[in-house]
């Protein structure tokens, strides 16, 4: 079997068609252009190119978005600030602090700083909360981005076993809760499967991913995931991304395309569905301050 693509890259750029349409018809009726404010503290090579593709989606559907590059030496003090600043700005409906922070600022007193209302990247624990309750005012971007991934692919998620390894508070764990939840009208990216979650301390990883029907890899470990990993016919989402050799790779090895029915490939998969989810927070964000 050779796998098909889940290829992100096209399905964002529909997504990013469909904000950019809403963008317009409420610049056409006189409001202002939802607005993202994004702030990069340092010089993190990987941190400046998500930002600075962030910042080009934005601008192409027709958002407004500003970028504040701080130095490494920032203290926490000067970014609560600059947060502070752009919490009480109307024209700015999002705040994104691109993670990681330098090691004197504490990550978690950030996220907290940010008012939930314009927490687009969903880290504010009142925001998981909510998504944990069913009750979502946000989806995290990242499995956002894979839940839509499998939807628009008319992959099935209801009833399916799925098996998601990793479990950080970015990927792993929200993506399982939305997964597990009951899809509703309040919680329509509920998935109704039945989730298993793996980490370091899973015994025989490779035997519980292999009775994944889904099978989605958060892992952080080039290539973790190997063929015998997969069983035959298992849709594959790779959400990895790391460096190596200077080629990007994900967390799925390439050989597994001859034992999934689905593959999502890396660069093209994930990652430019979590830019596209990004926006459509930004516009909701716009919608639920601005009406
Ligand atoms: P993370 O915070 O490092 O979490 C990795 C998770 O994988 C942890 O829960 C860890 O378990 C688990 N893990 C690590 N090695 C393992 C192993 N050998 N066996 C089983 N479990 C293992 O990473 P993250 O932020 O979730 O990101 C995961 C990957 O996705 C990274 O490659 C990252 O670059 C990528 N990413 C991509 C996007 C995108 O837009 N495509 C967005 C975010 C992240 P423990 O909890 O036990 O330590």
């Amino acid at each position: 079997m050779t796998a098909r693509r889940l290829n992100g890259k096209e399905l964002a750029k529909t997504i990013r068609a469909e904000v950019s349409a809403k963008v317009a018809e409420r610049t056409r009726k006189g409001q202002r252009p939802p607005g993202l404010a994004a702030v990069l503290v340092g010089d993190n090579p990987a941190s400046h190119v998500y930002v600075r593709n962030k910042h080009k989606a934005c601008a192409d559907a027709g958002l407004a978005s500003w970028v504040h590059n701080l130095p490494a030496e920032t203290t926490q003090a000067q970014l609560l600030d600059m947060v502070a600043k752009l919490d009480a700005d109307p024209q700015v409906h999002g705040i994104l602090v691109q993670l990681p922070l330098p090691k004197q600022i504490d990550e978690n007193a950030v996220i907290r700083a940010i008012s939930p209302a314009k927490d687009v990247d969903c880290f504010h624990p009142e925001n998981m909360g909510l998504l944990a309750a069913g009750h979502p005012r946000f989806y995290p971007c990242t499995p956002h981005g894979v839940f839509q991934m499998l939807a628009r692919n008319g992959i099935e998620t209801a009833g399916k076993e799925v098996v998601i390894v990793g479990r950080s508070n970015i990927v792993g764990k929200p993506l399982a809760l939305m997964l597990a939840q009951k899809r509703t009208a309040a919680n329509p990216a509920g998935g109704d499967a039945t989730v298993t979650i793996a980490h370091t301390r899973t015994r025989d990883l490779a035997a519980i991913c292999r009775r994944a029907e889904i099978l989605v890899a958060a892992v952080g470990v080039p290539r973790a995931i190997t063929p015998e990993m997969v069983t035959p016919g298992a849709v594959v989402v790779d959400v990895g991304i790391n460096s190596v050799d200077g080629k990007l790779v994900g967390d799925v090895h390439e050989a597994a395309a001859e034992m999934a029915s689905w593959l999502s490939p890396v660069p093209g998969g994930v990652g430019p569905m979590t830019i596209a989810m990004l926006l459509v927070n930004t516009l909701s964000a716009a919608e639920q301050i601005d009406g």
